[in-house]
C-alpha cells in the first residue's frame, strides 16, 4: 500500500504517485449487551446529572394487550439515563433532559478535557479527533488506572506525519489531482496515521517519567481497533456516549453556523459545507423549543421534527467545536472549544468514528 511504510523509512512521496484511501483496522462497535455490561463497572452518585427515572407510557391503543407499558432506565458507565423510548410503541419519552462528558465525573475523576481553536484552517477533522483522544485517555485512565495522563498531544507531530506519508500537507489535499481525493477521507488518513505510528506528547516530561516505561508507552499515543456505526442507530449512539466513548463525525454547516452560541440546538439543514466535530452527549427537547412556546407565528416557520410530524420530544447530541472557542460565554472555559448541539435525525446519512486505546498502566 502507498503510504504505509514511507514515514518510518523516511523516504519523500513521490508527488506524481496516486495516494490510495489507507485502510484501517476496524472492529464492529460494542454492542449494547457489552455496553450495559460496561455500565455495571462504576457507581454512581446517587444525585445525578439527569433524574433517571422509569416512565409509564400510556399510550395503550399501540400496546400489546391495550395496557401501560414501564420502560425503565439504563444504567451506564457515566450516568443513567431514562429510557428514551417506549419499548411497545417506539414513542420517544417525552421527559426533557441533557447532559455531556465533561460535566461527568468517573470513580471521582472529573473528565474535562480541551479542544484547540482551528483558527482560519481548515483542520477540524484532526483538532475533533485530537479531542476525542483526550476525552477518551480521560475515561479511560479514571476506569481503569489511578495516575492520569494530563499531557497535551502534538498536534504538529500529526500534521508533519500526514504530509510525509501522503505527499501533501494537510487539508491541502485538493493542490494535486493524485491526492485530491483524500479530502474526502480525512477521518481515515487520521485515524490510519494513529494505527501506524501514534500521535507524540507535546512535551513530554522525561524526567517524571520512570526510564523502565519511557520507551514508546510515553512517547506516542496509538490508537488500536477503529470502528464506524451508522448515525441511524440513535439509541445505540446515546449508549455508546453514556458509556464513555468518544464519536467523531461531520455535519452540514450552513451560514448560520457561525451565529451558533454555547448550549443552543442547531438547525442543520442541508448543506454542501461539512464540519467535524466529536460528539460528548445527548439530551431530548420539546422542539420546536424556542423563541418560546405559545407564539406559534414564531415558530410556524422552523423545519418539521422528522420523529413526530412537527412537533414534541426530539433527540439531540452535545457536540464540542473546535471553531471559535470565545462562542462560550463562560469565561472559565477558555480554550474548551464550544459546546453546542444538533438534531440527532440531522446526522443522517453519515457514519460515526469511535475507537479503542490501549489500556493505561498505573
Ligand atoms: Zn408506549
Amino acid at each position: 500500500m502507498a503510504g504505509q511504510g514511507r514515514y518510518l523509512a523516511s523516504t519523500p512521496p513521490r508527488p506524481d504517485v496516486y495516494v490510495p484511501v489507507p485502510r484501517l483496522r476496524l472492529c464492529a462497535p460494542p454492542t449494547l449487551a457489552e455496553l450495559a455490561e460496561r455500565g455495571l463497572l462504576s457507581t454512581k452518585p446517587t444525585s445525578g446529572l439527569v433524574p433517571a427515572d422509569e416512565w409509564e407510557c400510556k399510550n395503550n391503543k399501540y400496546h400489546t394487550g391495550r395496557k401501560p407499558v414501564i420502560n425503565y432506565p439504563t444504567n451506564n458507565l457515566l450516568l443513567n439515563l431514562p429510557p428514551l423510548y417506549c419499548t411497545g410503541c417506539k414513542r420517544t419519552n417525552p421527559f426533557a433532559y441533557g447532559w455531556k462528558v465533561p460535566l461527568c465525573t468517573l470513580n471521582h475523576v472529573p473528565l474535562r478535557f480541551l479542544i484547540r481553536n482551528q483558527g482560519e484552517f481548515d483542520t477540524c477533522v484532526a483538532h475533533a479527533i485530537l479531542a476525542a483522544l483526550d476525552m477518551q485517555r480521560g475515561v479511560d485512565s479514571a476506569l481503569f488506572s489511578e495516575a492520569e495522563t494530563k499531557q497535551a498531544l502534538n498536534i504538529l507531530d500529526l500534521f508533519h506525519k500526514y504530509s510525509d506519508v501522503f505527499g501533501v500537507p494537510f487539508s491541502e489535499e485538493h493542490e494535486s489531482p493524485h491526492t485530491e481525493h483524500l479530502a474526502l477521507h480525512r477521518a481515515a488518513c487520521i485515524f490510519f496515521l494513529l494505527q501506524q505510528y501514534g500521535v507524540k506528547y507535546a512535551a513530554p516530561k522525561a524526567a517524571t517519567i520512570p526510564r523502565r516505561v519511557l520507551p514508546q508507552h510515553h512517547i506516542a499515543l496509538q490508537v488500536l481497533d477503529v470502528f464506524r456505526i451508522s448515525s441511524l442507530m440513535l439509541e445505540h449512539i446515546v449508549m455508546l456516549l453514556a458509556n464513555g466513548f468518544a464519536l467523531v463525525t461531520g455535519l452540514p454547516t450552513g451560514r448560520a453556523f457561525t451565529f451558533t452560541s454555547s448550549g443552543e440546538i442547531y438547525d442543520a439543514g442541508l448543506s454542501d459545507d461539512n464540519h467535524f466535530l466529536v460528539l460528548i452527549g445527548s439530551g431530548v427537547a420539546h422542539y420546536p423549543a424556542n423563541p418560546n412556546d405559545g407564539n406559534v407565528l414564531s415558530t410556524s416557520s422552523w423545519p418539521p421534527n422528522p420523529s413526530r410530524r412537527g412537533w414534541g420530544p426530539r433527540l439531540y447530541f452535545s457536540a464540542r467545536n473546535s471553531w471559535k472557542d470565545y462562542s462560550h460565554p463562560e469565561a472559565a472555559l477558555l480554550g474548551y472549544g464550544g459546546d453546542f448541539n444538533i438534531w440527532a435525525d440531522q446526522l443522517a446519512g453519515v457514519d460515526l468514528w469511535g475507537f479503542h486505546l490501549p489500556r493505561p498502566r498505573g
